[in-house]
């Protein structure tokens, strides 16, 4: 939760009278805290109740607030509503009291009278949640609402309930309330949630617990005092006139202390000042139960109000501390409610007949626990922010697209130049790897050693207009090569599905487009320079010597750091590219026909619902089209969310599927070749793909959806089948073979591992080569049998980096090089 969020909200609120209307609906509810004593002393007074089923009265009303503040503080639309509402309640429950007869009626329109309160006092408590220092606004509600209750107080001693009777003061309570409604208008008209905070430790943690904790028992304490001064004071020869003056005066304290308090918000002092007003407090106890004189009696209440107002606003702070989220905040008054509500019942426990002594041990008793409590909730946020800061640290300093995996490269080095990067492999402490973009899913790019970064080696850098050649920086992405190549009329045979891999990342893995007639990156390769494992400038030409350029064009950064790439591309074409829906059974049936009659054919198999979603893309001349806008991850969220819902009901679901694909309308468009092939994908997957014989594809994509729909129902993904060129690179799974390409994908927040391995031993049975960037689990051994050049290409690997700088752990274990 940023310091911004907060601010919006309060600069919404502050420039106008939104926050002091909000302030004032809130008091209006909390009026009845400082009048209570007062009315409820004319209503007995006037014989109505008495002095039982008047405490029966008190507690309920307060109980309700205390709950009705914590429940309305989840009502964040229609505030304005909330407002007025609450306030004519209140009104209306005030005047039924007023006009009440018997004990019965006058609790059960208190208790009512209670909830309209809490809804006010909601709405004030978000506000002062939200406002940019919780404490300070905390404080100046206390001050508003203490100036009203003294005011009102003032009128009701002087003249209202004299002339009028406790009725006249209840009907009182019920003109402010219908006054209040012109505060309505002023209020916000909604409150956007709270955020949670991140890393998930938000509302009512276990540290957020203790602080309301605290809170209710230090107002346990707060109840209980002020709810037996008169008994306590005849206790230490004060009479019940002399502590009602005593109590009155306390009134200028406890603003002070709201001004103090107030003044000294928005600092670190929150904790501190929340301790020392319970050892302050403590302190008052003790002189309460040593039963002083006059002097010190009165200097204990003047304390007492002191303290009650100058620590609320902190204890507001506090639980800002625990839950940043500031959802705990809006428990604040209910916390503090329900322990003055219950602390004189908790109190009358020690009270033997009339004898009021041991209520201030009662008080010790409720600031002892709150102490603990506190110190407990400050272990714990120490914990927590040194587990916090632990994580910080550990956090990877490279990790990989899907992040399944990370790294923490004990340097990151930038080289600039030739020079820099040869010296960097040359000293750097290894092993060294290189990254591109990140987008494999192996740990080919992981090393706790030296981790490079090539951006410098980006750009076009000559091209040749007849020959379409083009000499690049090997490191330049997709994405800001194709306008520069498009720029000079050029357009590369094929590509990929996205555009964001670095060009030699791409060669690292034998990344492809589809298309049985057209090979992968690595084909288009006619030389290669790059800083081998010695810190060698070495050039290869596929002309002059065209095995080291196919034992090494697959690079899978083992072989040196490419620096310059000279590629063949073809002149700059137009592409028409259709997709529609079939069932699968058709595809299948006519596989080969269908791969082999477009230029790029493939096709994406949707889980669950029998059909796949067919894409050709073949050469035109028509002019281009407007390309319709891509609505594929919209798509992917439905199957997730007909996967999540349906998982146990696996026929719906394809009743489901089935009934949106019907609805899929076909696409047909025509634009420029960079326009066409890529797309972007912002949902995070993890993927494997194996590289099939062309002729086992069909029945391998059969035997694998059966997998899937049979045991992984968990699967929603799409699976995608592609077709490639063979050629002759030695370590190139399309090696001398047609390929049918099959890639599963599985969301990048569940576990792939049971749905892969399972899905690996078809590929495998089928003769499949993996992806070298994609999951799988084969080792040198197991590429010794599936790659017919494996060991030549590992000979010049040796010749190429023979101290090993570039093998990491996994490195030796992937290609089975031990020692
Ligand atoms: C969303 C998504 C879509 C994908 N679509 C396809 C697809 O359509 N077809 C496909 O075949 N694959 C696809 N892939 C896989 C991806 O194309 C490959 O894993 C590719 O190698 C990633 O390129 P990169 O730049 O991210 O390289 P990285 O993953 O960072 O590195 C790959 C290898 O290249 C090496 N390397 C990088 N730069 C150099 C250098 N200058 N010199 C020497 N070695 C270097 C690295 O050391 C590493 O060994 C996709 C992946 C994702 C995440």
């Amino acid at each position: 939760m940023t310091e911004a969020t907060f601010g919006n909200v309060a600069n919404a609120a502050s420039g106008s009278l939104a926050r002091w209307a909000a302030l004032w609906i809130g008091s209006a509810g909390l009026l009845i805290i400082g009048l209570q004593p007062i009315l409820l002393g004319a209503v007995f007074s006037e014989g109505r109740l008495t002095f039982d089923e008047l405490a029966i009265a008190a507690t309920l009303e307060i109980i309700a607030l205390g709950m009705s503040s914590a429940v309305a503080a989840f009502w964040k639309r229609r505030v304005r509503m909330q407002a007025a509402l609450f306030l004519c309640a209140a009104a209306l429950f005030n005047l039924l009291t007023a006009g009440s007869e018997g004990a019965g009626a006058f609790i059960l329109w208190r208790t009512l009278a209670g909830i309209a309160e809490g809804g006010l006092v909601a709405i004030a408590a978000e506000m002062i949640a939200r406002a940019p220092v919780p404490e300070r606004a905390g404080g100046l509600f206390v001050i508003l609402q203490t100036l009203a209750q003294c005011l009102l107080a003032i009128a009701f001693s002087l003249s209202i309930l004299a002339d009028y009777g406790s009725a006249g003061g209840f009907e009182v309570l019920a003109a402010v309330s219908l006054l209040s409604l012109a505060a309505v208008p002023l209020i916000l008209a909604a409150y956007p949630p709270l955020a949670s905070r991140s890393g998930g430790v938000g509302f009512l943690n276990r540290i957020s617990g203790m602080a309301l904790l605290a809170i209710f028992l230090f107002f346990l304490f707060i109840g209980a005092t002020w709810a037996f001064l008169e008994p306590m004071g005849l206790a230490s020869g004060v009479s019940g006139h002399d502590v009602a003056l005593m109590v009155s005066t306390s009134l200028a304290t406890q603003i002070v202390g709201a001004m103090i308090a107030t003044g000294l918000s928005g600092g670190r002092l929150t904790f501190g000042a929340v301790i020392a007003s319970v050892l302050a407090s403590m302190a008052v106890c003790v002189v309460f139960l040593a039963q002083p004189g006059w002097t010190m009696f009165g200097a204990a209440i003047l304390g007492t109000g002191f303290i009650w107002l100058f620590v609320t606003p902190f204890q507001i702070g506090l639980t800002v501390m625990a839950d940043e989220s500031r959802s705990t905040a809006l428990l604040v008054p209910a916390a503090q409610l329900f322990g003055a509500a219950l602390g004189p019942l908790g109190a009358s426990l020690f009270i033997d007949g009339q004898d009021a002594r041991l209520v201030p041990v009662f008080g010790l008793g409720c600031l002892a626990l709150s102490l603990l409590s506190l110190l407990r909730f400050r272990t714990l946020l120490v914990r927590r922010s040194a587990r916090e800061k632990a994580e910080a640290l550990a956090a990877p300093r490279w990790s990989n697209w899907s992040g399944s995996v990370r790294a923490n490269p004990e340097n990151l080095l930038q080289p600039m130049d030739v020079d820099a990067l040869a010296t960097a492999i040359r000293t750097a402490p290894g092993p060294i790897r290189i990254a591109g973009s990140g987008h494999s899913f192996t740990p080919l790019v992981e090393t706790a050693g030296t981790l490079l970064d090539l951006t410098a080696f980006s750009g076009l850098i000559r091209h040749d207009p007849e020959r379409h050649t083009a000499t690049i920086g090997a490191q330049t992405r997709l994405g800001a090569l194709t306008p520069l190549l498009a720029g000079i009329g050029h357009g590369l045979p094929n590509m990929g599905d996205i555009d964001k891999q670095a060009f030699a990342g791409a060669l690292g893995t034998a990344t492809h487009g589809s298309g049985l007639g057209l090979g992968a990156y690595h084909t288009q390769i006619l030389d290669m320079t790059l800083v081998d494992g010695r810190g060698s400038l070495r050039r290869l030409e596929r002309a002059s010597d065209p095995d080291l350029v196919h034992a090494t064009g697959v690079t899978l950064g083992m072989f040196g750091a490419l620096t310059e790439v000279t590629i063949q591309n073809i002149p700059a074409y137009n592409l028409r590219r259709r997709r529609w829906i079939v069932p699968i059974g058709d595809i299948l049936d006519g596989f080969e026909a269908f791969m082999r009659g477009h230029r790029s054919a493939e096709f994406y198999f949707i889980p669950f619902s029998g059909h796949a979603l067919l894409c050709t893309i073949d050469m035109t001349t028509d002019a281009a089209t407007e390309r319709p806008t891509e609505d594929d991850e919209e798509s992917l969220a439905i199957l997730k969310a007909l996967r999540t819902g349906l998982l146990r009901a696996p026929w719906l679901r394809r009743k489901l599927i089935g009934a949106a694909l019907r609805r899929v309308p076909a696409e047909d468009y025509v634009q420029a070749w960079q326009n066409v092939y890529t797309s972007d994908r912002r949902t995070r997957f993890n993927e494997m793909e194996y590289h099939l014989p062309f002729e086992a594809g069909a029945t391998a994509l059969r035997e694998i959806i059966t997998l899937a729909e049979t045991r992984f129902p968990e699967v929603y993904f799409p699976m995608e089948v592609r077709a490639v060129a063979p050629d002759e690179f030695w370590l190139s799974p399309f090696y001398r073979r047609e390929t049918c390409s099959i890639a599963i994908h599985h969301d990048a927040a569940e576990d792939p591992t049971a749905f892969m391995r399972e899905a690996e031993a078809i590929f495998r049975r089928h003769d499949g080569r993996p992806h070298w960037g994609k999951m799988h689990n084969l080792t040198g051994g197991d590429f010794a049998t599936i790659y017919p050049r494996f060991r030549d290409a590992l000979e010049v690997r040796r010749d190429f980096d023979p101290d090993g700088r570039f093998l990491t752990p996994y490195m030796r274990r992937l290609l089975g090089i031990n020692g």
